[in-house]
């Protein structure tokens, strides 16, 4: 180090939830606990993984999909906070959430900021639960270095004619739609620069998906290949080339939700009910987690909080979505440590949320961007490089 002054910080301030946000947590408890009635511990503990169209319809007619939004396009107008408290109860509760989620999170909103036409024509379907989204950025060889990609959409009379292949997609299989990251004009060399982001519609002719099995057997995530797929002009979304500057601010909420610390919940839920009371070590490592889990929901709530307030809340994302990956691995560690002794019969709910949990959670710090990614945005958020 020189003795170069860093004067740059990450500042979360506190947020308090007022007692609206308190009565609406109350009405959601009451529908999951209902609704949730006979899921099995192992499907609570596939939470935001899972997808459930009737279940996300009956989201939506409670108006919790879009909850945000304006009016015109099917939303219901309510407070950013108001939607964390649902969000944060959806996936506690171990919710089957993964059909709408990434419409709601980022797909809607990137939508009504930059397609306003599109919006009109598509989100109110989003809000019904009944339009779902995945995400095309990441290809073969273009993972964190996005700006890579080599998609490319070629323009011809009234639209462009896609040709490439993305990988990882999750959801693709049930998505009606894309965004998909392509370039637009220019070569790989040109980096950010040529890159556009496109609607597309997942029936379109020359799109072929194919599952990819991940370690725990399921299959989330896929390739999707593009022969030859036209699109209007219309589904470009913002102006072509503006691709990277939109999909540097849409990964701003997809980092920053309460899903990036609360996908190993019901593993804690589950070491709670085998815990012994009178072992000081179950006790202390136990609380050890849950006072972690505290810290965390209030720094995830801190972020709601600035995003309610329309701050930038990049950096304090990218800490928040670090710290929750850092966590949710350590707690299938907790629960190897302390009762990898105690016979557990396989088919018990302790041992089957413990080894989904331990399998899956090696991707949590892989999928939205890699640890070492968010930890160098942290570092030059503080000026360190
Ligand atoms: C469960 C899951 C779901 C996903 N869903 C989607 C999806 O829906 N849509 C989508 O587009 N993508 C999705 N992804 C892909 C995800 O965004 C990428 O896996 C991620 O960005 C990393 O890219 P990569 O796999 O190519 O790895 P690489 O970028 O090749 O990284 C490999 C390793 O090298 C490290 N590394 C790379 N560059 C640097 C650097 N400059 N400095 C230091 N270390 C570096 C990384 O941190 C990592 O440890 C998903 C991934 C997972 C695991």
């Amino acid at each position: 180090m020189t003795g170069t002054v860093v004067n740059q910080a990450i500042s979360i301030a506190p947020c308090v939830l007022d007692e609206r946000c308190e009565a609406l947590r109350r009405e959601v408890r009451e529908f999951i606990a209902d609704e949730l009635k006979g899921y099995s511990a192992l499907a609570k503990a596939k939470n935001w993984s899972e997808s459930d169209p009737d279940f996300s319809r009956k989201l939506g007619a409670k108006g919790w999909i879009g909850m945000t939004w304006p009016r015109e396009y099917g939303g219901a107008a309510r407070s950013s906070l108001e939607r964390y408290v649902v969000m944060e109860e959806l996936l506690a509760a171990g919710a089957p959430v993964g059909a709408h989620w990434t419409a709601d999170r980022q797909s809607g909103p990137l939508l009504m900021r930059y397609a306003p036409a599109l919006a009109r024509r598509i989100v109110p379907s989003i809000v019904k639960g009944d339009a779902y989204f995945c995400i095309g950025m990441s290809e073969p060889d273009s993972g964190s270095d996005l700006a890579s990609i080599r998609t490319r959409a070629e323009k011809v009379d009234g639209g462009w004619v896609i040709n490439g292949t993305k990988l990882w997609t999750t959801g693709a299989q049930h998505a009606g739609y894309m965004i998909a990251l392509v370039r637009t004009s220019g070569t790989s060399a040109d980096r950010h620069t040529g890159l556009s982001q496109v609607l597309v519609d997942m029936k379109s002719p020359g799109i072929t998906v194919q599952p990819i099995r991940n370690v725990v057997g399921d299959a989330d995530f896929n390739t999707v290949i593009f022969d030859g797929v036209k699109v209007a002009d219309e589904c470009v979304i913002g102006q072509p080339g503006d691709g990277w500057m939109q999909v540097t601010s849409e990964l701003a909420f997809e980092r920053s939700g309460p899903e990036r610390y609360l996908s190993n919940t019901q593993l804690v839920l589950e070491m709670l009910a085998v815990a012994d009371e009178g072992d000081a070590r179950h006790k202390v490592e136990v609380g050890r987690l849950v006072a972690d889990y505290a810290v965390l929901r209030q720094m995830s709530l801190g972020v709601a909080g600035m995003l309610s307030r329309k701050e930038d809340a990049g950096l304090a994302a990218a800490l928040v979505k670090d710290q929750g990956a850092v966590l949710e691995q350590r707690i299938p560690e907790v629960a190897h440590a302390l009762f990898a002794d105690a016979a557990h019969a396989a088919d018990s709910s302790f041992r089957q949320v413990c080894d989904y949990a331990t399998q899956a959670s090696v991707s949590y710090s892989l999928r939205g961007g890699t640890r070492e990614i968010l930890r160098g945005i942290i570092a030059r958020g503080l000026g360190m490089r």
